[in-house]
C-alpha cells in the first residue's frame, strides 16, 4: 500500500474506487502478498523443507485456499467443516493434518475416510476412540499426540496454548501414558509428535524451550517420529513498532534439534502466512464529540473483526485520504454494536476526520473475516482479491434476506 497525492493505493487500485465498487465494510486482499509471505516462509527454513500445512481457521476462505494450495502448502484443519473446505480447495489429503481437543467422532470418522496425514490427538480418550473407529472400518489410522510442554509464548493469555493451565495436548506423563497404550493397538499408528504453544509469538526462546521439551520426551521414550509438528505461532507486526519474530534463530534451533532426531518437520502457520496480506475497509458513519474525545462510528464492528473485542487485539487505522490537519482530541474508533467492547483502537494526533471518511483497519487478512458472525443481524462484508491486474470478488455481501 502507498499514497499517491495523499490517496491510499493497493498495487494499482486506488481504496476509494474499490469502496466505491463494492461498497463498505469490505475486505481487501493481495495476492502478491499472500504470495510473497509464502516464498518467505519458506525460505526462512529452507535447510530442511518442512512440509507447511496452513492453518485453515485463520482463514477459511475458499478462493484463499485454492491459492495456497497452489503455492504447493498442505493444511492445518480444526474440524470437518475446515477438512470438507480444504479437500474442496483441492489440497491434497496426505498434506493436511486435523487438529484440536474436542473431534467428535463423526469428524474422525470423516478424516478417516478421506485418508488424511495425520490426525493430531490431545487425550487418551481420543485415541482410544479413534483406534475404535479405525477398527470397525478395517483401517490403519497414522496419528500425532499433541504435547502441552507447560511453555510460556510471552504472548497474550487469551491466544496461549503452551501452558499446563491451558486445555490444549497432553503434559508429559499422559503422553508417555498414552504411548505405551499405543504399542499394543493394532489400528493406530504413532507417527507424529505435535506442539503449538500460542499465536502471535514475536520471541524465538519459547520455540527454544518448546523444542528442548519435545528433545526431552523423545530422549525419555526412545521413540523415533517420523514427524515433529512444531505448529504455528509465528508473529507478525501489528503496530509499526517493527518487531520480528527472529526466524533466524528458530531456524536454527530446530537445525540443532534435527542433529539428535531424524525426523521431518511440519509447521502450521496461519497468521504469517495472510495476516498482512488482507485489510478492511470502512466509513465513517458519525462523529459523536464529547469534550474529550471523538467517538468515531464506523460502518464495520466487532462482528466483522472480533480480534479487538475478543483479547484486546490492536489493528492499526488509516486515513484513505492523507490531509495535513492534526486533531487534537483522542479519537475512539467503535463499531455501531450495543456492546462496549465494540471498539477497535484508542488513538491520539489522529489527521481530522469527517463523517464519510474511508478508512483502512490494517493487518486483517488472519482472523478477520474467519472470526467473524452475524451479530446484531448485520450480514458479512463482500471480500475481494486482488490478483495481478484481476480484481476477484471472493465472497459475495452477504444480503439480509439470508439472514432472516
Ligand atoms: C491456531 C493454530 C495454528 C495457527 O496459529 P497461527 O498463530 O495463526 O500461526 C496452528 N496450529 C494449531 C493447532 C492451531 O490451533
Amino acid at each position: 500500500m502507498k499514497y499517491i497525492n495523499n490517496n491510499l493505493k493497493i498495487e494499482n487500485l486506488y481504496f476509494k474506487n474499490l469502496a466505491i465498487k463494492f461498497g463498505t465494510p469490505l475486505y481487501c486482499y493481495s495476492h502478491k502478498k499472500l504470495k510473497q509471505n509464502i516464498n518467505d516462509f519458506k525460505l526462512n527454513f529452507k535447510t530442511f523443507s518442512p512440509l507447511i500445512c496452513f492453518a485453515t481457521k485463520a482463514n477459511s476462505n475458499l478462493k484463499i485456499l485454492k491459492e495456497i494450495k497452489k503455492n504447493g502448502l498442505g493444511a492445518d484443519v480444526v474440524s470437518k467443516g475446515e477438512l470438507m473446505k480444504a479437500l474442496k480447495a483441492g489440497i491434497n489429503s496426505k498434506k493436511i493434518v486435523f487438529s484440536g481437543v474436542g473431534k467428535t467422532s463423526e469428524e474422525l470418522s470423516y478424516a478417516i475416510d478421506k485418508n488424511i496425514l495425520l490426525i493430531n490427538s490431545e487425550s487418551k480418550s481420543e485415541v482410544l476412540e479413534i483406534e475404535k473407529i479405525a477398527k470397525s472400518k478395517k483401517k490403519i489410522v497414522d496419528i500425532g499426540i499433541r504435547l502441552n510442554p507447560n511453555t510460556d509464548a510471552n504472548t497474550l493469555k487469551q491466544i496461549s496454548t503452551g501452558k499446563k493451565e491451558n486445555k490444549f495436548g497432553v503434559n508429559e506423563k499422559t503422553f508417555i501414558e498414552i504411548f505405551k497404550i499405543i504399542k499394543n493397538k493394532k489400528n493406530i499408528n504413532l507417527k507424529c509428535l505435535s506442539v503449538h504453544i500460542g499465536s502471535q509469538i514475536l520471541d524465538y526462546r519459547p520455540y527454544e524451550k518448546m523444542l528442548k521439551a519435545v528433545s526431552k520426551l523423545i530422549k525419555k521414550i526412545k521413540f523415533d517420529f517420523e514427524f515433529i509438528d512444531l505448529g504455528g505461532g509465528m508473529g507478525i507486526s501489528y503496530e509499526n513498532n517493527k518487531k520480528k519474530l527472529n526466524y533466524e534463530k528458530y531456524n536454527q534451533a530446530i537445525k540443532n534439534f534435527l542433529k539428535k532426531h531424524n525426523s521431518k518437520i511440519i509447521f502450521e502457520p496461519g497468521r504469517s502466512i495472510i495476516g498482512n496480506a488482507g485489510v478492511l475497509i470502512t466509513k465513517i458513519i458519525y462523529i459523536k464529540e464529547n469534550p474529550k474525545k471523538n467517538f468515531i462510528i464506523l460502518d464495520a464492528a466487532m462482528n466483522d473483526l472480533m480480534r479487538p473485542a475478543l483479547y484486546g487485539a490492536r489493528h492499526q487505522i488509516i486515513p484513505i485520504t492523507k490531509n495535513k490537519k492534526k486533531s487534537k482530541k483522542t479519537y475512539d474508533f467503535v463499531g455501531p454494536i450495543c456492546e462496549t467492547t465494540d471498539k477497535f483502537l484508542s488513538t491520539n494526533n489522529f489527521q481530522k476526520l469527517s463523517e464519510k471518511d474511508l478508512l483502512i483497519i490494517c493487518d486483517t487478512g488472519a482472523y478477520g473475516s474467519s472470526l467473524g458472525s452475524n451479530y446484531n443481524v448485520r450480514p458479512n462484508p463482500a471480500e475481494i482479491l486482488i490478483k495481478g491486474s484481476k480484481l476477484i470478488v471472493i465472497k459475495k455481501r452477504q444480503k439480509l434476506k439470508d439472514l432472516i
